[in-house]
Order: C-alpha cells, then structure tokens, then sequence
C-alpha cells in the first residue's frame, strides 16, 4: 500500500491494540485520518486540528454519522470537532487526552516551531500517548530523484540520530519514554543500513493516567486560541 495509507495504518493498528477514548491528530489536513478512527467505537472524543482551515472543511461534513451509523447502538458516543489552529500554541481544549498524532506535520515547521511544538504537545497538553512521524532523510538516497527534500514545503528531514536527538529530549524535559519505529521497509539488505522511509516515534508519558480536570485544576488561566470549525 502507499506510504500514506501505511502511516494511518500504524496509527489505526496503535488504536486497536491501546483503545484511547479521547484522540487528536495534528495537522489532520482533509481528516482522511480522522474519517478512518471514527469507526473504532472505543473513541469517544476525535479532534482534528489543522493551521489550514480551507483544508478542513473540503471533506469535513463526510464525518457526520452515515445512516447506517445509526443502527450501532453505540453511535451517539462519539464526538467529533475539527479547529483551524496553529500547534505552536497553547488551546485548553486539547489538554489531557489519551492519543496524540502528529503525522507528517514537524518538518513542516521551523526549528524554532518545533520547539513550540514539543512545549505545546508533551509539555502543555501532556496527552498519555503520542506517535509523531516525520520523514527519514537517510532513506532519500533510494528515490529516483534523489537532490533535495521531499517536498518544497519542508523545512528539514532528519535522519534517525537527529530525530532521535529531538525525541530524547523531549522525554528527558517533559517525562516520556519513546520507542522508534517507521513504516516503509528499504529493500532487502538495506533497512538496517538506510532504516525505514518514515520515521516513527511513539511517546509514553510516564505519569500514568490521570483525570484531566482533577489533574489541572480549575483555577488556572484556560486558553482558547483555536477556531471551531465543525462539531458534531
Ligand atoms: N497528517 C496528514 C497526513 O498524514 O496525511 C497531513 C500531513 S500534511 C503533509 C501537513 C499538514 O500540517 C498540512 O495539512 C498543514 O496545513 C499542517 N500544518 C502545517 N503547519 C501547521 C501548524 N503550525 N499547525 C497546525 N497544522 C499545521
């Protein structure tokens, strides 16, 4: 299958085996991913948050229930609300949550963005799991047109020791374990030398489960910087 469809898969794979209830994908784009997690009726909170709002709203009303959605019982269980905002900043909405994607998103962000980035996501929104991934520059050398990034909009593509530097980090800073992985396989004889074609990293928070609002508190200063887009 193509590299996208294998990525969403990963994540698809992760929900299956760890039932998250409450789950966001950064950078949800025209929520192709979010279309595919609705099915998995352990969630009952999706979120997808993207800086482009056009890009949202393309397909955003194919996630509304499907008349055959109403003969699970369990359909009215889910909530589904997509925003336009930027993942360098804070939104009290997307605190506390079980799952956190960030698919194809980091490199698309200055070095400075992403710093943001790990401040917002591990630091702010301290969500139980996340799966970031990002493209692995070492493998570059096997596409046909090698010279350059992937895509113009990157603004970098780490191997596996600089992405690996980042995610250390980020567990040492904000509490995490990380364990790396990626989808797309060199061929044979080659993956150790090149690893995979998208890097994956999946975070652990080492505090456990909490409940959100007895975690937080309610005397602190909530921040709503995002823009509802769709709700439902
Ligand atoms: N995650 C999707 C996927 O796997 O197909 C889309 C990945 S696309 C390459 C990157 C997405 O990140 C775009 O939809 C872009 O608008 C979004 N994006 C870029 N910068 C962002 C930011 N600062 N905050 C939120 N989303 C951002």
């Amino acid at each position: 299958p193509p590299l996208h469809r294998q990525r969403h898969q990963f994540v698809i794979d992760f929900v299956k085996r760890n039932k998250p209830k409450k789950v966001v994908d950064l950078g949800c784009s025209d929520c192709s991913l979010l279309q595919k997690l609705k099915f998995h009726r352990e969630i009952e909170l999706l979120v997808g948050v993207d800086i482009d709002g056009a890009n949202i709203k393309k397909k955003m009303h194919g996630l509304a229930p499907m008349s055959t959605d109403y003969l699970q019982p369990s359909y009215d269980q889910l909530r589904i609300e997509l925003y336009q905002g930027s993942v360098t900043q804070e939104d009290a909405r997307l605190r506390g949550f079980d799952l956190v994607t960030s698919i194809e998103l980091i490199e698309h962000l200055t070095l400075a963005d992403v710093e943001r980035f790990s401040e917002v996501v591990f630091g702010y929104m301290t969500p139980v799991a996340v799966i970031v991934s990002t493209p692995n520059s070492e493998f570059n050398p096997l596409f046909p047109r090698p010279a350059g990034f992937r895509h113009s909009d990157h603004k970098f593509e780490w191997t596996r020791a600089e992405f690996k530097t980042w995610a250390l980090k980020v567990c040492l800073e904000y509490g995490y374990e990380v364990e790396f992985t990626g989808v797309g396989q060199a061929p044979p004889g080659q993956e150790e030398r090149v690893g995979f074609c998208s890097q994956i990293g999946v975070f652990h928070w080492l505090g456990g489960r909490q409940d959100c609002n007895m975690f937080f508190g309610d005397d602190a200063e909530d921040v709503f910087s995002y823009t509802l887009l769709y709700s439902i």
